[in-house]
């Protein structure tokens, strides 16, 4: 498989340490606030990405932190831990609003078929780990303690490593406008790994120290937690584009000056989720959630397809258009699995050469784009329908669409709105045409709208105007035509 490494700014064969074996580590969520749609972005692409792996062969352990403590609002050490400004926001203590907002991610990310990291552990779970590899640090010579807190000092390294294309000289911290220079820092890129004095009188989450009580920065929390349970070499480490500074730079700092030798050699970055406004932000207070989504009637996974339908290196803009044309090819899609008949034999070489296109699509830095495209090739492919079905099942344990459930679930439906038509509703066809399965669903849309799910009426209509046929309402029933 080639990868995108953003360590090397190129495609790559992705390697690992131990062959066959991959020890992955995400990044996960600061729980002040629900993740919004931009953030899940980065959790589908980095999903998809572990379950291609696991597709492929490799046996995956992967990791991811749950940022309870230590994330200040600004990534650069200054500002207010945003744990307590989510508290005093809603006037709960911060262990609560962890708690809330751990479960309501995970609450989303089923929604949207995310499957939970083989291991989660909250910041605040390790404190022991940071403490250690912060004395090493201070005992090798990496760091030191200023007005309080202690740092690590960049200077010390051969080279303070800046992924792609971050100029060191931009991202300064210390020239970064709005940004109040920290005076105990020695070097402009030094960053604090151990807080006793920061904003402390009104920090609820601290812990005894050699240094004092105080609480971690925020970088030591990813280096501990994948240290902990990744060991000492990590093969992939993934984030959103917006962790690859100062976060990851400073991960990648303070872990191989604690380890002493080279430690993770593959980085993937997701690019952001934007609006016509710019770049979507839990920050700015303004911001879409799944739960959103599902009030304004749409179907989690429709926002999955759409996320798949994009290059995760290219940004993508969400707009509530962008988002309905993804739900009428999602509902196009699921209505061509649909009817599809689990008849005949799997015919293996037709499975495998359907399953290696999507292969090739996919291990060219992951184009989940061609390997949707794919799917509509299955469907078109020569061969019988049981083993098109099993080549969809296998290409869906990565796209994660539920392709083969969803699909049931639209069968049924129009079985039971063949079976109990609205009592004096006829339909015809304007043509005289007659079909069986294009009434059933005009009948399911006229018991919708007399439920008032309106949102399903219209996903309805969609699905057949994406069949090319249009419903014209008259008096007692409905007529059709294809167009
Ligand atoms: P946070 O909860 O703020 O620590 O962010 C969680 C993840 O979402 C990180 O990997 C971020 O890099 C990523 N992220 C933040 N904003 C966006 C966005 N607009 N689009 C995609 N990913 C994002
Ligand atoms: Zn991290």
């Amino acid at each position: 498989m080639y990868l995108y490494n953003s360590a090397t700014h190129k495609k790559e064969e992705f390697k690992t340490h131990t062959p066959g074996h991959v020890e992955m580590y995400t990044c996960g969520p600061t729980v002040y606030h629900f993740a919004h749609i931009g953030n899940l972005r980065s959790y589908l692409m980095e999903d998809v990405l572990e379950k291609y792996l696991r597709f492929s062969g490799y046996d995956v352990h992967r990791v991811m932190n749950i940022t309870d403590v230590g994330h200040l609002t600004s990534d650069a050490d200054e500002g207010e831990d945003k744990m307590l400004k989510g508290a005093k926001r809603e006037n709960k203590s911060v262990m609560d609003i962890a708690k809330f907002y751990t479960d309501a991610f995970f609450a989303d990310c089923a929604k949207l078929n995310i499957k939970t990291p083989d291991v989660v552990d909250p910041a605040t779970n390790c404190i022991d780990e940071y403490i250690h590899i912060v004395s090493t640090l201070l005992e090798k010579g990496f760091a030191y303690v200023a007005g309080g807190n202690v740092y690590f000092d960049s200077s010390k390294l051969d080279r303070y490593y800046v992924f792609n294309d971050h100029d060191e000289e931009d991202l300064a911290v210390g020239v970064r406008e709005g940004v109040e220079e920290d005076t105990n820092k020695r070097n402009k890129n030094d960053f604090v790994l151990w807080f006793t004095k920061s904003k402390f009188e009104d920090q609820a989450l601290k812990w005894d120290s050699p240094w004092g009580v105080g609480y971690p920065g925020w970088h030591i929390e990813c280096t501990g937690i994948s240290l902990k349970h990744n060991g000492e070499y990590l093969d992939l480490h993934c984030g959103g584009v917006d962790n690859a500074f100062p976060h990851h730079t400073n991960e990648i700092a303070q872990s191989e000056s604690f380890l002493g030798h080279a430690w993770c050699p593959h980085w993937f970055h997701v690019a952001h989720l934007n609006t016509n406004t710019g770049k979507m932000s839990k920050s700015k207070g303004e911001f879409l959630t799944v739960s959103l989504l599902e009030e304004k009637g749409y179907d989690p996974l429709a926002y999955r397809f759409f996320c798949m339908q994009s290059h995760y290196r290219k940004g993508l803009v969400f707009s509530w258009e962008n988002l309905d044309n993804a739900v009428v090819a999602y509902n196009k899609l699921l209505a061509r699995v649909a009817g599809l008949k689990p008849e005949g034999e799997v015919d293996s070489a037709a499975y495998d050469e359907l399953r290696g296109k999507f292969a090739k699509a996919m291990d060219n830095d992951l184009n989940t784009s061609m390997g949707v495209t794919v799917l509509y090739d299955v469907l078109k492919a020569k061969t019988n329908d049981a083993t098109k079905l099993a080549v969809i099942e296998s290409i869906d344990t990565v796209l994660g669409l539920k392709l083969i459930e969803k699909a049931a679930e639209v069968r049924a439906k129009q079985a039971k709105a063949a079976a109990a038509p609205a009592a004096g509703f006829t339909v015809v066809s304007e043509s005289g045409e007659e079909n069986a399965e294009v009434e059933a669903l005009i009948r399911a849309r006229a018991d919708a709208k007399k439920a008032k799910n309106f949102a399903e009426a219209d996903r309805i209509r969609d699905e057949l105007k994406a069949q090319g046929i249009e419903i014209i309402d008259v008096a007692g029933g409905a007529k059709w035509k294809r167009v």
